[in-house]
């Protein structure tokens, strides 16, 4: 929802939609020097798309042949380049090999344009100028939880352990629209879905629930256009995660 940050709409470009990404492209293709910086809204959907971009516009200019005339600029919102510590660990040296600067403690709060530079200020007071603004949109779920009174927020709040709406033994919630500070991602959606089809099927056939969500989560990540890495995930790394987006979700 780009809407949400004053300015983004106008002065950001995003690949979240097919129309966006396509006029990225093509905005990508015409771009031959300057600083393009990537900024995000909290919570996203896929948490590793920050770093896969970086890293496929590094390809990308690299096979252009001018990657010394294009600066990639990346912020992040906490005090370190990733969430998960150690994805951010591992990018650090990522980073600095490829030349990526960075700045972290962005919380993007508005953007402006002028005479064709564009300026991304954040709430912490730093700006950020550059040719190019990349967003990655904050994401929310949808206004129908809202007006239905599920919740006074687009979140559904839910039990992290058995995913059932909090006060509610026969409401079963997966995927994004949970209010679970855990990855906004496929996986989740995938890995959830599967206790709440194992439980479904216990308590009709066993009267009580199989199994807790561990808070398994799998990522594929793209570290260029031709390689790739992973990560996996469960519940004992989200404790450090959830304390950190507490204060984003719910
Ligand atoms: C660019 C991009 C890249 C991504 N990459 C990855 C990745 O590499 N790996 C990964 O795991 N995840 C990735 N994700 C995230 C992933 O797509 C989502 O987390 C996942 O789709 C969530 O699934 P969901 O079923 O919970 O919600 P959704 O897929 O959003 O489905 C919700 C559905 O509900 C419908 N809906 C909404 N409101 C209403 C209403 N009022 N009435 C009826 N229907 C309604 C919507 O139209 C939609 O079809 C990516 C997302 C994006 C945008």
């Amino acid at each position: 929802m780009p809407g949400l940050i004053p300015g983004l709409k106008e002065h950001g470009n995003m690949f979240y939609t097919l129309e966006s990404a396509i006029e990225l492209r093509e905005k990508l293709r015409k771009f031959e020097k300057g600083r393009i910086t990537i900024a995000m809204g909290v919570p996203h959907k896929c948490p590793v798309a920050p770093f896969e971009v970086i890293f496929m516009l590094d390809d990308y200019f690299n096979k252009k042949g001018i990657r010394d005339k294009v600066e990639i600029y990346y912020t992040y919102p906490i005090g370190r380049i990733h969430t998960l510590e150690p994805v951010a660990q591992w990018g650090v040296p990522e980073f600095e090999r490829r030349g990526i600067k960075y700045e972290t403690l962005f919380n993007m709060e508005k953007t402006e344009a002028h005479n064709g530079t564009i300026a991304v200020h954040s709430a912490e007071g730093f700006t950020v100028e550059c040719d190019l603004l990349i967003t990655i949109p904050p994401h929310r779920g949808t206004q129908a939880i809202i007006d239905s009174g599920i919740s006074n927020e687009s979140w559904v709040p839910t039990n992290r352990y058995s995913l059932k709406y909090e006060g509610y033994e026969n409401v079963c919630v997966a995927g994004d629209t949970t209010n679970l500070p855990i990855s906004k991602a496929g996986s989740t959606a995938h890995f959830e879905s599967d206790v709440v089809a194992d439980n479904l099927i216990a308590e009709i056939k066993e009267g009580h629930s199989a199994r807790d969500y561990d808070g398994k989560v799998m990522c594929f990540i793209e570290t260029g256009f031709d390689k790739g890495t992973y990560i996996h995930l469960t519940i004992l790394r989200h404790q450090a995660l959830y304390l950190i987006l507490r204060r984003y979700i719910g």
